[in-house]
């Protein structure tokens, strides 16, 4: 398997996909490595944690350079993931132990009652390339504090980075039979799917998550999955600062090249700020610096996948086509790499793909409305349910429209953000299941009920 540099498009090396027979004899290894890592204390399993934790930051450098060499982004937004993924784990050491700890619920009468918390076993964590170190955290830190084993299948967009977190959590004292590597493409992930394994972890597309959930259906196993969105953004006629919330929402839709499962995808302004709202977001948006991720002045990085290019450029052609207009970018420019212009569409409506289909780069249409029943009306218009936003100064205006958003988060005043200690979910078509918070460190247990006489 080629690892491509999505800025240069060169090789930067080559990697041995598993096959079907090394595949078998990971999960070996992983099966027995589980019973006895189950029985370690949890206070040295997070003691291994804890050494993984600072050597992520021993180690950022390299890790950052890893990341922006085979995904694209700018490196300052690989120093960023480092941060958010050191901050997350964190969270899991801080907290990890008190929601795993036995719970008593009757101590007094005939029969005592008591909870614990079990492990699953050997779980998949089937990873996506924007954030391998994010979502990858997410899901294998509080696996292993609570005593599974992980079979890690990261992206073959990340397989680089995906080796450097094995080889740190090894160094960290992580059992090898504890964590493994399905390295190779979804027909090395289809194995996984194949073999009896005790849960199955997913971040990616919602193609691939639908198909992931109906295979292993049979197995009655939890299957959580972190999918795709189309999330939108309602920008209020009561802004205190029309130029602010343009920013903001510019950085919402653009950061890591708007690759990202909660980037802002859709806008709507009401009417009487909109031409205002447009014209400061095209202002911000013509100010990006498109270019080489490596230079510290670079807002716009490559995307990370060739074919993202000709999929974003059908979607603005749809548009034009169904009678939009570009007020900025929309083209693939003339250099080598994988880059899309940053891409401002307007006279957009809910006909045009790009209103409807997960954009996954630096594109979005901005949408005029009437009022906060129409901007309601449209937001929810959509299959997904990761996130939506509202920037207006009334919180009770936009606690008004949160409450009736069909999503796993709402933002007022912010946008594409994730926080250690909130769940983590989408709803329909954005996926099934929490990561993160107490929920995300009890989805990786199950509960054994004690009931206790004499
Ligand atoms: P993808 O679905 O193409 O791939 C995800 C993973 O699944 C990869 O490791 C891939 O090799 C593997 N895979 C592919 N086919 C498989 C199969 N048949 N069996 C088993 N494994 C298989 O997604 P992607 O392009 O890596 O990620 C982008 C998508 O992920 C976007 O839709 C994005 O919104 C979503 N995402 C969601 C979240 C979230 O938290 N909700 C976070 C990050 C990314």
């Amino acid at each position: 398997m080629k690892v491509i540099n999505p800025a240069t498009e060169t090789v930067i090396t080559e990697i041995a996909e598993d096959t079907n027979q090394s595949i078998l004899e990971k999960f070996d290894l992983l099966t027995k490595g589980q019973q006895a890592w189950s029985k370690v204390n949890i206070a040295d399993r997070i003691a291994a944690i804890q050494k993984f934790y600072d050597l992520l930051d021993e180690n950022k450098d390299e890790l950052a350079a890893t990341l922006t060499s085979e995904m694209g982004k700018p490196l300052q937004q690989s120093y960023n993931e480092l941060n958010g993924a050191r901050g997350r784990i964190k969270y899991f050491i801080d907290n990890a132990a008190k929601y795993l700890a036995e719970e008593w619920v009757t101590t007094e009468g005939a029969t005592k009652e008591k909870i614990v918390f079990e492990p699953l076993g050997v779980i998949a964590n089937i990873s996506a390339w924007n954030y391998p170190f994010l979502v990858g955290v997410n899901v294998f830190i509080p696996a292993l504090i609570s005593g599974n084993a992980v079979f890690y299948k990261p992206s073959e967009y990340a397989t680089l980075t995906g080796l450097h977190i094995q080889s740190l959590l090894y160094k960290a004292g992580v059992p090898e039979n504890c964590f493994q590597m399905a390295i190779g493409k979804g027909s090395v992930g289809e194995q996984l799917l194949l073999l009896p394994l005790n849960g199955y972890f997913f971040t990616g597309s919602y193609r691939t998550g639908k198909y992931i959930a109906e295979k292993v259906a049979g197995k009655m196993v939890p299957c959580q999955l972190e999918l795709g969105g189309k999330d939108p953004l309602y920008v209020a006629d009561d802004v205190d600062n029309i130029q602010k919330a343009a920013a903001d929402a510019l950085e919402g839709v653009v950061y890591n090249s708007g690759q990202s499962c909660c980037a802002v995808e859709r806008i709507y302004v009401q009417e009487n700020i909109y031409d205002d709202f447009v014209n400061a977001y095209a202002e911000e948006c013509k100010k990006l610096k498109i270019g080489d991720p490596l230079d510290k002045d670079t807002d716009i990085g490559p995307l990370s996948r060739k074919e993202q290019q000709a999929f974003l450029e059908t979607q603005v052609d749809d548009a034009v086509i169904l009678g939009a207009q570009i007020v900025c970018g929309g083209k693939i420019p003339d250099r080598k790499g994988y880059y899309f212009e940053p891409t401002v569409l307007v006279n957009v409506n809910h006909n045009m793909k790009v209103m409807m289909e997960e954009s996954f780069g630096p594109v979005v249409g901005i949408q005029k409305v009437k009022d906060d029943a129409e901007a309601i009306a449209l937001m929810q218009d959509t299959s997904y349910g990761l996130t939506a936003a509202v920037f207006s100064k009334s919180f009770e205006r936009a606690e008004n429209i949160m409450q009736q958003m069909n999503t796993g988060s709402v933002y007022w005043n912010c946008c594409d953000r994730v926080s250690a200690s909130l769940p983590w979910s989408g709803r329909k078509h954005s996926g099934l299941g929490a990561t993160l918070s107490y929920q995300g460190i009890r989805a990786f247990v199950q509960p054994k009920a004690y009931h206790i006489r004499g």
